[in-house]
C-alpha cells in the first residue's frame, strides 16, 4: 500500500518530504555516522541542531526577545498541572471552558487554587466559542486560560478574550504554526506537537520572561518548574531528541515554503474547499459558522450506522482516521499544514459519491 490521506487528530500526517529526509539520515546523521537518536544531547551536533530549531521557530513566529523556548516532555496534558504550578502567585486563575481540553485543564487547577469559570460553551455541546469580549475576570488572577483550537468539537478563537489586563496562557496544541500569530499577545503558549509539527511526546513552549518565576509558595518538582528548562536550555535531562530534530525538520519545512503567512493562505484554501461542500450538502457541520476551525472539521450525517458506513467506506478508499472523536461522534477530518489540497480534493470526491448513494 502506499501513502494514505491520513485524517488522525493526532499523532497525525507529517510532510512526506521531512519523513523522507528523516529516512535518508537514519544511519548517518550530518556526517556524524550515527543517527541523531543514537547521539548524545550533550554533543556538539546535537545542540547545533536544537539551538537552530529554536531560532528557526523564532523566526517563523516572530517570538519577540523577552519570551522564552523551551521542551519538555510530558505531553499538554502535563502542562495542565505545570501552568497552574508555574503561575499562581495569587492562587486564582480564570478559566474559559470551549470543550475536553479546556475543562481537563480547568480540573486539573483546581487541585492548586481558587478556579474561575469565565465563560463555557457547554451549554451547546461546545459548538461554538463564547463571547469572551468583556468578562468578568478578576482583578486577582494570575492569569486567564483559554484553549485555542478545540481539537475534538473543531471550534478556534477568532478573537482573543479581553482578558482586562490579566497574563493570557493559551493551549494551541491543534493550532500551532498554522498561522501567524502576535506572540506579544500572549504570556504563554504551548502545544503538544503530535498534532501539526511532530512526532509525539514534545510539548513547546513559549514563556514570557517575568512569567517565569521563582518566588510562589507551591512544592514543585523540579522538572515541572519551567525555570529549570529555561536555565538549562531544554537539557536539564535526556530531551526527547528524536522529537525535536523532526520538529526542526517540520520549520524548515514551512520556512521553506513560504512561512506562516503562506501556510495561512494554504490552511484556508483547504478549509474552505471542505467547508463550503459541507454548507451545499446534506451532511450536518457540527460546529457553528463563525467559530469554525481550519485544522479540524467536524461533521455528521445524522445517523449513527451510517456515520459508521462512512468511516469504514472511506477507509477502503485510502481516506483514514476520519472518525469523530468518541464524545462527539460523527465524523472528524483533521487538516493539518501538512495535509495536501489533494487529500481534501478526494475526501470531497468520497463524500459526494456516499451522499448521493446514501443520504436522501
Ligand atoms: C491532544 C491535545 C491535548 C493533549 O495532548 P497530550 O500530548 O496527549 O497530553 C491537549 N490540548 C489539545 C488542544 C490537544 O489537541
Amino acid at each position: 500500500m502506499g501513502r494514505v490521506y491520513n485524517f488522525s487528530a493526532g499523532p497525525a500526517v507529517l510532510p512526506v518530504e521531512v519523513l523522507e529526509s528523516i529516512q535518508n539520515e537514519m544511519l548517518d546523521y550530518n556526517g556524524t555516522g550515527m543517527s541523531i537518536i543514537e547521539m548524545s544531547h550533550r554533543s556538539k551536533p546535537f545542540e547545533d541542531m536544537l539551538n537552530e530549531t529554536i531560532q528557526d521557530l523564532r523566526d517563523l513566529m516572530n517570538i519577540p526577545d523577552n519570551y522564552k523556548v523551551i521542551f519538555v516532555q510530558g505531553g499538554a496534558s502535563q502542562q495542565f498541572a505545570a501552568i497552574p504550578m508555574n503561575l499562581m502567585k495569587n492562587k486564582k486563575a480564570d478559566y474559559i471552558l470551549t470543550g475536553e481540553f479546556s475543562t481537563k485543564a480547568y480540573q486539573e487547577a483546581k487541585l492548586f487554587g481558587d478556579i474561575k469559570v469565565l465563560a463555557s460553551s457547554e451549554d451547546k455541546q461546545f459548538s461554538y466559542i463564547p463571547d469572551c469580549s468583556d468578562l468578568d475576570v478578576r482583578d486577582d488572577a494570575d492569569y486567564v486560560y483559554i484553549c485555542e483550537n478545540n481539537t475534538i468539537y473543531g471550534t478556534k478563537f477568532k478573537e482573543l478574550p479581553n482578558t482586562k489586563g490579566k497574563v493570557l496562557v493559551s493551549d494551541q496544541s491543534s493550532c500551532f504554526l498554522s498561522e501567524p500569530i502576535d506572540v506579544s499577545k500572549y504570556g504563554v503558549i504551548y502545544a503538544g506537537v503530535q498534532k501539526n509539527v511532530g512526532p509525539a511526546g514534545l510539548v513547546i513552549l513559549i514563556i514570557r520572561e517575568d512569567l517565569i518565576r521563582q518566588d510562589l509558595d507551591i512544592v514543585t518538582p523540579t522538572m515541572l518548574k519551567w525555570h529549570t528548562q529555561v536555565k538549562a536550555n531544554s537539557l536539564y535531562n535526556t530531551p526527547n531528541s528524536f522529537s525535536i530534530y523532526v520538529c526542526g525538520k517540520v520549520f524548515k519545512w514551512l520556512k521553506s515554503l513560504g512561512g506562516l503567512e503562506a501556510m495561512k493562505a494554504r490552511n484556508e484554501e483547504k478549509a474552505n474547499l471542505l467547508y463550503s461542500y459541507l454548507d451545499s450538502s446534506k451532511y450536518i457541520a457540527t460546529a457553528e459558522k463563525e467559530s469554525r476551525s481550519i485544522m479540524n472539521v467536524t461533521f455528521k450525517t445524522g445517523d449513527k450506522d451510517l456515520d459508521a458506513l462512512f468511516v469504514a467506506e472511506a477507509a477502503k478508499q485510502g481516506l483514514i482516521s476520519i472518525k469523530g472523536h468518541r464524545v462527539v461522534g460523527g465524523m472528524r477530518a483533521s487538516i493539518y499544514n501538512a495535509m495536501p489540497k489533494e487529500g481534501i480534493e478526494k475526501l470531497i470526491e468520497f463524500m459526494k459519491e456516499f451522499e448521493r448513494e446514501h443520504l436522501k
